[in-house]
């Protein structure tokens, strides 16, 4: 091992969305900071690759921009003008019922003709403002919920395809208070979706905010385009190859960090930000103490599989005038969903082509995602015949598979928060934060990056 001497610095682990925007806000607060990520390239679960005319994403293909601050981010990374907006074909959406692809109701006629719920779901869930509100003291899982508040139907067919597509998950084990925490507080604090949506609503307008606009976008070479930025941006303070493999305390941190097929080194900081996967974070071995971290371990990560194919436009039958098709469980199809790639983003698919993206596995059927990808190929296409007339055989290709996808924030997950709080409040100097932590979606973890940064800073 060779001692590298003493540097009053903060370390970032882990150059996925999270460590690369606190590295980054970091360094634009004057910190001199050392981001260690153990792979080749930046970026985590984000990953846009260009093939045969095609940008294919292996991880998230969008991200919500549901706030003036992350549209500010952008515009500082000097990206604002490298956005795409999924536009209007992205509203729509579309659920299978009896293996027909239906469209999700966006108005309130168009609810009351749609045939994804019967007569009865729909009287059912009228009657959602006057269901009691559940024992605050009981964890609900979000199937439970769904099932008490709004009937089962709902539950078959719109929130299990919806949790299907969010987090590969199973809403007989997610639980509402972590998964949805809008809803969670919805029904404690107002005692019903409707009142709560209102009550939202109603203290916005008091509040005299404008309204942003949500909307779903990437840029023009995908979301690697926002990595890619970042990466660039950090410079020398960027170490790939390089995986942090223990923490010595003795006054600050002691890190000892391995290069790709080199010996340990030794890095000195005063302040360490964990922004890793939580089987990563539960490996980390915290010389000479126990650590609460090691608890992080058991959060569950099932894994997925993307499944990107390009058709000739004439050889789907389908009109793909939207965001995509999600797949309840009862419809014991293989895939979750399938997006409408092309038609989300321009520049996705050469001329005259299509790009569909399909996902295997999660939680609803782990085993399929790690099968060989000519099994998976072969299973997508079938399930893609049978929903959107596909016809003949893909002129494109490409198959991955993240063994350790996205996390379950499962019943109990408060076990997991609290070991996070212990290991920061037993070791000062210490930060956690990303998808475990703060919320799985992109812009989340932004946020969860730029927060994490203020705290390391101060
Ligand atoms: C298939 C898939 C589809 C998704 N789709 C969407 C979507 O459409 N929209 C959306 O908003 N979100 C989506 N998500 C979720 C979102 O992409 C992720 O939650 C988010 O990108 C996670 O970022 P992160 O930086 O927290 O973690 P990661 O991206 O996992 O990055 C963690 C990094 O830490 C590194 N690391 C781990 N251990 C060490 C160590 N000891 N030393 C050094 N480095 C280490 C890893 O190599 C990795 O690069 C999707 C996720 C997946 C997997």
């Amino acid at each position: 091992m060779q001692p590298e001497g003493s540097d009053s610095s903060v370390a970032v682990i882990g150059a996925g969305i999270t460590g690369l925007t606190a590295a980054y806000a970091l360094q634009q607060r004057g910190k001199r900071v050392h981001l260690i990520e153990g792979r080749p390239r930046a970026g985590g679960v984000i990953e846009s690759v260009r093939e045969q005319g095609f940008l294919v994403e292996s991880g998230p293909n969008a991200l919500l921009l549901n706030d003036p601050a992350l549209l500010a981010f952008f515009d500082e990374l000097g990206l604002s003008g490298e956005l795409l907006e999924a536009g209007a074909t992205g509203k729509k959406r579309f659920i299978v019922r009896g293996g027909r692809v239906l469209s999700v109701p966006m108005s309130p006629g168009e609810f009351l003709r749609t045939p994804l719920f019967s007569a009865r779901a729909k009287l059912r869930l009228a009657k959602e403002p006057f269901v009691p509100r559940a024992d605050p003291a009981h964890e609900q899982s979000v199937a439970e919920f769904t099932r008490h508040r709004l009937g089962g139907e709902v539950l078959d067919y719109a929130v299990d395809p919806l949790v299907g597509g969010i987090y590969a998950g199973d809403p007989e084990k997610l639980s509402l208070r972590h998964a949805f925490p809008l809803l969670f507080r919805f029904e404690a604090e107002q005692g019903s979706l409707v009142r709560g949506g209102l009550h939202a609503a109603l203290s916005r307008k008091k509040s005299g905010k404008p309204r942003f606009k949500s909307r779903s976008v990437s840029f023009r070479g995908g979301l690697a385009q926002l990595t890619d930025t970042l990466a660039g941006r950090l410079g020398d303070a960027l170490t790939l190859d390089t995986s942090l493999e223990g923490v010595d305390l003795d006054g600050g941190f002691r890190l000892r960090v391995r290069h790709l097929g080199e010996e340990s080194r030794e890095l000195t900081v005063d302040r360490l930000v964990v922004a890793t996967p939580g089987y990563a974070a539960a490996r980390l071995v915290f010389q000479g103490t126990q650590t609460p971290l090691g608890e992080l371990g058991a959060i569950q990560y099932p894994p997925v599989a993307s499944v990107a194919l390009g058709f000739r436009r004439e050889d789907v039958q389908h009109a793909l005038d939207g965001f995509g098709v999600l797949c309840p469980a009862r419809e014991e199809l293989s895939i979750l969903g399938t997006l409408f790639t092309s038609s989300l983003f321009a520049g996705r698919a050469p001329a005259g082509h299509v790009l569909l993206t399909s996902y295997v596995g999660g939680s609803r059927r782990p085993e399929l995602a790690l099968l060989p990808k000519d099994s998976l190929e072969r299973l997508v296409l079938a399930d893609l015949e049978r929903l959107l007339g596909v016809r003949g055989k893909p002129v494109f290709s490409r198959v991955s598979s993240v063994a350790e996808a996205i996390p379950q924030y499962n019943l109990g997950y408060e076990r997991f928060l609290s070991a996070m709080t212990e290991a920061e409040q037993r070791h000062p100097g210490l930060f956690i934060g990303g998808h475990l932590r703060d919320g799985a979606s992109v812009g989340d973890c932004i946020r969860a990056g730029q927060a994490l940064a203020l705290r390391a800073a101060a």
